[in-house]
């Protein structure tokens, strides 16, 4: 789950994390009234979204008196705020943050991410820190560094020395990195993040380190156990397909490509998809209704995957273990009836009551194209897609 960077300079803050004085705002005069009681000079407005490189977008702005908060909170409000990370589409503004201005020295990258292949935390960290951050790693990676800290141990003091020395700090900054690499690392690990991202993370005209921005996300299989950071979330941000699956307990990730899948078990949900691609198409979302769906579990997860404009074709790809071959011709029935079908969808089942799910779906005269086993299923929905079936 993601969040805003306020709320994520709210729970750093919490750590003692040295963030810049700010507040939120959802209207034009909150901005306003939140300058002035920051009390400036300079102030920084901000838009917040689920996403990075807004600077570059027009969604950071350093003004200097409160007409020009204003101006920019009018501006901000409401517009759709196209960058690198939202796609074309962009995402509305609906919130902003407003902040003291900070004079900058040197804009640096630190973040923290769970690397799965060591079972470690990595830091990553670079000089080059700022809105360019995506041309340093594509064209100088080695001025990008990373080391990690083992759980079992925590952050020790050398881990604060090659901060330093990566970051190249002197004076207040260099003794304050310690401190603020424990601190970050005591958030990322109580608040179960999986990623926390400084950028940039600066060093003050008065040489002090401050978090300027932040990204954070957290593991959502941990979120039951933080009923804090649950609050945080912000559903307009999210895709609306996304979140009705959640009112359903299904685990949906929307995709790029052209095929709807409709899947039970995660393990099977990528083999699909990784058979769609072999077969020269692209998957148009990840779903797994999961080991004992409901019809109306399975009624809910067609609807969504018909709901997607570029869905081209549904395959169904069911393996009955706990899960029954005829709930899932049910459910499939019932959500063709109330919604229609205006793609091709090809279903192949296998399992437990097979037969009757099979002649739940021939006796249905629904115009379905039945499948003997995954290729063969991968291999038709392509076909039809494409056209050359
Ligand atoms: P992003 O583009 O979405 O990553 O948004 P950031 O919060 O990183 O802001 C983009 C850029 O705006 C930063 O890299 C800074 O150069 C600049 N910026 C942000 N806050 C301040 C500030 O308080 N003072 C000054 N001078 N520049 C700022
Ligand atoms: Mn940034």
């Amino acid at each position: 789950m993601n969040i805003h960077e306020y709320q994520a300079k709210a729970v750093l803050k919490e750590y003692g994390v040295p963030v810049p004085r700010g507040l939120p705002a959802f209207s034009v005069e909150d901005a306003v009234r939140a300058a002035s009681e920051l009390g400036g000079p300079v102030w920084v407005v901000k838009a917040q979204i689920h996403a990075g490189g807004r600077g570059k977008g027009g969604g950071v702005k350093v003004v200097k008196s409160l007409d020009d908060v204003r101006k920019e909170a009018e501006r901000m409000l409401g517009m759709t705020l196209v960058t690198h990370q939202t796609g074309p589409k962009g995402r509305l503004v609906n919130r902003l943050y407003v902040e003291e201005g900070a004079a900058i020295a040197r804009e640096l990258y630190l973040s923290l991410l769970v690397d799965r292949s060591t079972s470690r935390v990595s830091v990553v960290a670079s000089t080059e820190g700022g809105m360019d951050i995506e041309e340093v790693a594509a064209h100088t990676p080695e001025k990008i560094v990373s080391f990690s800290i083992d759980p079992a141990t925590g952050v020790f003091p050398h881990h604060g020395r090659s901060l330093v020395k990566t970051l190249a700090l002197t004076g207040p900054a260099a003794k304050q990195a310690f401190g603020l690499l424990k601190a970050l690392y005591k958030a990322f690990v109580e608040k179960d993040m999986d990623m926390l991202e400084i950028n940039p993370l600066i060093v003050t005209a008065d040489g002090d380190l401050r978090v300027l921005d932040a990204k954070v996300s957290f593991d959502s299989n941990a979120l039951y156990r933080h009923d804090d950071i649950k609050a945080l979330r912000d559903i307009a941000e999210e895709d609306e397909k996304e979140i009705e699956a959640s009112n359903y307990d299904l685990s949906y990730i929307a995709l790029d490509g052209e095929i709807g899948c409709m899947v039970n078990g995660a393990g099977l949900a990528m083999a699909t998809m990784d058979i769609i691609k072999l077969y020269g198409s692209e998957p148009a979302n990840f779903l797994d209704v999961g080991g004992g769906a409901s019809k109306e579990k399975v009624t809910a997860a067609f609807k969504i995957i018909t709901s997607d404009p570029n869905v081209k074709g549904i395959l169904v790809n069911i393996f009955g273990g706990i899960m029954r071959c005829d709930i899932i011709a049910e459910g499939v029935i019932a959500a063709v009836k109330e919604v229609g079908l205006k793609v091709p969808l090809v279903v192949r089942l296998e399992g437990t009551n097979v037969e009757q799910g099979k002649a739940i779906i021939r006796d249905s005269g629904l115009n379905v194209i039945a499948a003997n086993d995954l290729s063969d299923a991968a291999e038709k929905v392509v076909k039809a897609v494409k056209g050359t079936a």
